[in-house]
């Protein structure tokens, strides 16, 4: 039985232009782009395996988007001709008309880095120590106005039945559809403070499933997965789904990448 990953995780550059308070990407100020000789050779690695299943590259950072759209254009197209789809996880910042067009005509998944509303948001600073929140949801209602479907990754630094609510409520009427949760990551550069008690991360997950089952528009990552595993156990599946998600390449993936086995 071979194992083969259904998704690779890309990154086009450290830099990021923003400045969040939790990031544990020490290089994240810095210009490293990714060569385009480099995407080739993982294309030519993962060649083999697109020819059994359709892999998913997921374009992450730092923040994808300042690589530049001719840049991370001429990186895409290095996997011309294999079953690939393509996504990014972006912070939206800097999503406008011109981004969201290239985005939307190659029919890229787009994940949103946002954390809840404003008052939630206050940690996804800029450089300046600028608020990010109108720019992020400006990008997204940029995405959403070309039909495209837009993910939710949230990082929760305070995980709290209030928050979960307001989380929730938020991706809902935001009109994203799927929600996964980060809660904060305390490794890399970010070490200033102790991880929060796990009743009260218990207490925030099970006021995020309430949420939901109140209002079931939006599939939570976390559960998904939890209860795709329950099925595979019960049903004696062997489909052997491994989680990536431990990995440290960056912070806020959008976690679906699996190993399968076929
Ligand atoms: S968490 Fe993401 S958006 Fe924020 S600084 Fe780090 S890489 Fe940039």
């Amino acid at each position: 039985m071979d194992l083969l990953p259904s998704s690779v995780i890309m990154q086009p550059t450290t830099l990021c232009n923003l400045d969040c308070s939790y990031c544990y990407l020490p290089d994240r100020r810095h210009v490293r782009r990714m060569l385009p000789a480099v995407a080739q050779a993982v294309a030519a690695s993962i060649g083999p395996w697109t020819e059994r299943m359709t892999v998913e590259m997921c374009w992450h950072g730092g923040e994808p988007l300042t690589a530049g759209r001719a840049y991370l254009g001429r990186l895409m197209d290095r996997f011309a001709g294999l079953d690939v789809v393509h996504g990014v996880q972006t912070n939206a910042t800097l999503v406008d008309e011109a981004w969201a067009d290239f985005l939307a005509e190659r029919r890229i998944n787009v994940g949103v880095s946002i954390d809840g509303p404003p008052e939630d948001n206050q940690q996804r600073a800029d450089w300046a120590g600028q608020p990010t929140f109108a720019r992020i949801v400006r990008g997204i209602r940029l995405l959403m106005g070309r039909e495209m479907v837009v993910s939710v990754i949230a990082v929760v630094p305070d995980p709290t039945p209030e928050r979960a609510q307001r989380l929730y409520t938020f991706v809902a009427e935001l009109g994203a559809t799927w929600l996964g949760v980060n809660i904060e990551e305390l490794e890399g550069s970010n070490n200033r403070r102790t991880a929060p008690p796990e009743s009260q991360v218990r207490d925030f997950w099970a006021a995020l499933i309430e949420a939901r089952q109140a209002n079931p528009t939006v599939q939570l990552r976390e559960i998904d997965r939890v209860l795709g595993y329950v099925h595979h156990a019960l049903n004696n599946e062997h489909h052997d789904e491994v989680d990536s998600t431990s990995t440290q390449v960056d912070p806020y993936l959008p976690s679906r990448g699996t190993v399968r086995s076929l």
